[in-house]
């Protein structure tokens, strides 16, 4: 690896070697288990709290959240829903929104809760943004949370929250807003206040942070109401909320990396526009990608541009580009090993057809013009060679 041209950042980005350092620095020096009372579990932990303090930095956090550290963007998706949903015997059939299009990791948990006899409902997607009106007919008081995403990993869509968070303050007295920030996170700017939202999904690989690692922040009400329950137990780690020893050195480098790119925000989502702008002219008059239809939400994140592709399966036009050293993504990686797949897709009015002719480029502000260059001469020459099949 070396020369490859990776358009894949939304599944994941290649850890920098920043927070690279920060996970052997810990691994090396601060290797004590943070729940050991003695001087090398002091030092553990102390690597958590800097980093939750990091985190909610990052989150605008002024009134003293909770940040819950998982193993990934899914385990607090899963914890959100579910812990929320179990929180009170009295929560038992409510309601619970969500949009169209989720990540399986709100979708199915969403699914699960169903069978338990919760009424799941959906706010439409369609065009790429939350339906105003369902959402002010939605919010009723019989809803106990909202489960919504800040940007769609499949369109780039992104959702306006606040207007959800909005009508359950008007009408759910009971109900709290969960976003999964997970694809929004340092690439468009938000505070947890501008979403006013109860719960937070972040996940650290898709920040330049290692794998396996995120974090659910919660609002100081719900814990203080006892509004959120675990799904793990065991050893009562994260406040009781999340048992299981923490992994301070993969914590400390998902800080490490979420400041940097907090400080670098404003910047690399600029270089990430200018990016997504250079392939869409590349589209508009190159005669070889004419064939091409970008799916474009009306406000959207800079760093995901969804294409739908002349009568060529987005699988096949992804091999074809891996062949080449190019990696793309079919819809959505994570999705993509499910029957889960188009479902953002369709949601945002696409046929099941062109659903499975869309491919999503997703860039990092480590990708030069040149490289989207390279990727739209290899997208044309790829459609003209595909299409004679
Ligand atoms: N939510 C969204 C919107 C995602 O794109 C992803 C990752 N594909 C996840 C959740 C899951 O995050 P993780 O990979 O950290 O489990």
């Amino acid at each position: 690896m070396g020369n490859e041209l990776y358009f894949d950042n939304s599944a994941t980005t290649r850890i920098s070697e920043e927070a690279l350092k920060a996970y052997l620095s810990v691994s090396r020096e601060q290797y004590g288990n943070p729940s050991s009372l003695h001087g090398m579990g002091q030092a553990a932990e102390a690597v958590l709290n800097d980093a939750r303090k990091t985190l909610a930095k990052t989150l605008g956090d002024t009134a003293g959240g909770t940040l819950i550290f998982t193993s990934g963007g899914t385990e607090a998706n899963n914890l959100a829903i579910t812990g929320r949903a179990h929180a009170k015997p009295r929560f038992r059939g409510k309601t619970i929104l969500t949009s169209a299009g989720e990540h399986a990791s709100v979708k199915l948990p969403l699914a699960a809760l169903e069978n338990e006899g919760f009424r799941i409902v959906e706010i439409p997607t369609e065009g790429g943004r939350l339906d105003p009106e369902a959402i002010a007919r939605l919010a009723t008081p019989d809803v106990i949370l909202a489960s919504v995403m800040l940007v769609n990993n499949e369109t780039g869509a992104l959702y306006d929250v606040a207007a959800v968070a909005a009508a359950l303050r008007r009408s759910s007295p009971d109900a709290i807003l969960h976003v999964d920030a997970t694809q929004a996170y340092l690439k468009v700017p938000f505070t947890v206040k501008s979403l006013g939202c109860g719960m937070v999904t972040l996940s650290s690989h898709k920040i330049e942070g290692p794998m396996g690692t995120g974090a659910l922040w919660v609002d100081p009400g719900v814990i203080r109401n006892r509004g959120l329950s675990p799904i793990l137990f065991g050893g009562g780690q994260e406040g009781g909320l999340r048992s299981g020893t923490e992994d301070p050195p993969s914590v400390a480098a998902f800080a490490k990396a979420a400041a940097i790119g907090f400080s670098a925000l404003s910047e690399r989502s600029e270089k990430l526009a200018a990016l997504r702008a250079l392939l869409l002219d590349r589209i508009a008059r190159d005669p070889g990608l004419s064939g091409v239809r970008p799916n474009l939400p009306p406000v959207y994140a800079p760093h995901i541009l969804s294409l739908t592709l002349p009568r060529i399966k987005s699988e096949t036009m992804l091999h074809a580009l891996s062949a080449r050293g190019i990696y793309v993504s079919s819809g959505s990686a994570c999705s993509s090993h499910g029957k889960h797949g188009t479902s953002a897709l369709t949601a945002f009015g696409l046929s099941v057809s062109d659903a499975d002719a869309t491919i999503r480029v997703s860039f990092s502000h480590r990708n030069t013009p040149e490289q989207v260059d390279l990727l739209a001469d290899a997208l044309s020459e790829e459609i003209s060679r595909l299409a004679r099949f």
